[in-house]
C-alpha cells in the first residue's frame, strides 16, 4: 500500500505525504514549513489549503475537509483532526482491503485553538513520535496555563514586559487566546500576526490582539517567534522577561537552555504517554514511527505490537 523514498508515498495514488521537496501530488498534514513545499497539486484540509497560501503563495490545492471521504488515485481519503494546530489533520487511506492511518505532527489534549484530535482504527499505523522517551511527559495542560498566566500577571505587576516566543503559527495564537481569555492585552509580531489573520478568517476567536510596532503599550504582552527578539526585531521592549512555551520546558535546565527567563511546557505534540495511548486506540496490525527516537519502536514491541522505524531498510510491505 506504502513505500518509503526519503518519506512515505501512497503507492497506488502515487502521493507523497509530507514532503518537503517539490512533488506532482502530495497531501500536507499541516502548514508548518518542515511538512511541505510548493508542489504541483497538494491535498490538504480548507484551513492548512488557507495557511499554506499564506506561507508558500496560491497554488493548485484539493480541499479535503476533515470526516468527508474522497476517492481518489484508486483510494478513500478521509482527513481527521490531529488537535496540532489550525487544520492539523491525521490521513486515511483505504484501498479496500488495508486501512492505514499517517498522523502527521498531533496531539491528545485538548487546544484553545485546534479542533481536538480522532483517531479511528486502522491496520497500519504510521505516527510521529517526536517525544517517544519515557522522559518526555508533559506536565498536565491546566497546570502549564496556570503557570504562564500567574508568571506573566507577576511581570506586569512588577512594571515590566513580558515577551513569548512560540511558533509563529499554532503555538503563538494558542498563547494569545490564552492570555486574551484571561484579560491580558496581546500585541503580536508581524509574522505571527500574519498567519493569526488567517486563523480570524477561519472563524477562530483570539480575542483582541494588535500588530506589534513599537514600545509596548503597559499592562500588554509581546508574542515573537522564536529568536526574533534576540534578532533585534522587535525594537526596543523595555526590561524584557522572556518566556519560551514548548514542550521541550520539562527536559533538565528547560529554560538555561532555550535561553529565556521562563520556560513553559506546554506543547503542540503528544508526550510518550499520549503517543501510548493513541496506537492503543488505533490498535492496528503493525506501527510505523517516524520523526522520534529508535527507542520508541522498542517501547511498542515491549508492549506487545509489531513495530518498526519507518524508512528503516528493512520493512515488510504490507
Ligand atoms: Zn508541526
Amino acid at each position: 500500500m506504502f513505500h518509503f523514498d526519503r518519506g512515505l508515498k501512497l503507492t497506488r495514488a502515487d502521493l507523497a505525504v509530507d514532503f518537503r521537496r517539490r512533488q506532482p501530488r502530495a497531501f500536507i498534514s499541516h502548514a508548518h514549513r518542515d511538512h511541505m513545499a510548493r508542489h504541483e497539486l497538494a491535498l490538504c484540509t480548507p484551513e492548512t489549503a488557507r495557511l499554506y497560501h499564506a506561507r508558500l503563495g496560491e497554488r493548485p490545492v484539493l480541499e479535503i475537509p476533515y470526516r468527508q471521504p474522497i476517492d481518489w488515485g484508486g483510494l478513500r481519503l478521509t482527513t481527521y483532526p490531529a488537535g496540532h494546530c489550525l487544520g492539523s489533520a491525521m490521513l486515511l487511506a483505504e484501498d479496500g482491503e488495508t486501512r492505514l492511518l499517517y498522523t502527521g505532527d498531533f496531539k491528545l489534549a485538548a487546544s484553545a485553538t485546534a479542533e481536538q484530535a480522532e483517531l479511528p482504527p486502522a491496520d497500519v499505523l504510521v505516527i510521529e513520535s517526536t517525544y517517544g522517551a519515557p522522559r518526555h511527559r508533559h506536565v498536565p495542560r491546566a497546570e502549564a496555563i496556570a503557570q504562564l498566566l500567574a508568571l506573566v500577571r507577576d511581570t506586569l505587576a512588577r512594571g515590566m514586559t513580558p515577551v513569548v516566543h512560540a511558533y509563529a503559527l499554532g503555538k503563538a495564537q494558542e498563547v494569545t487566546r490564552l492570555l486574551t481569555s484571561a484579560g491580558i492585552g496581546v500585541l503580536q509580531h508581524k509574522e505571527v500576526y500574519a498567519i493569526s489573520q488567517v486563523y480570524c478568517r477561519c472563524g477562530v476567536d483570539l480575542g483582541p490582539f494588535e500588530l506589534f510596532g513599537g514600545p509596548p503599550k503597559d499592562g500588554h504582552v509581546v508574542v515573537v517567534p522564536p529568536w526574533r527578539h534576540r534578532a533585534g526585531d522587535c525594537g526596543r521592549i523595555r526590561r524584557p522577561v522572556t518566556f519560551a512555551v514548548t514542550g521541550w520546558a520539562g527536559s533538565p535546565g528547560g529554560a538555561w537552555r532555550l535561553g529565556v527567563d521562563h520556560a513553559i511546557g506546554l506543547s503542540d505534540h503528544a508526550d510518550f504517554d499520549e503517543l501510548l495511548a493513541a496506537v492503543a486506540r488505533v490498535n492496528p496490525r503493525v506501527v510505523y514511527c517516524t520523526h522520534g527516537p529508535e527507542s520508541f519502536v522498542w517501547c511498542l514491541r515491549e508492549a506487545g505490537y509489531v513495530a518498526f522505524p519507518l524508512g528503516g531498510g528493512w520493512l515488510p510491505l504490507v
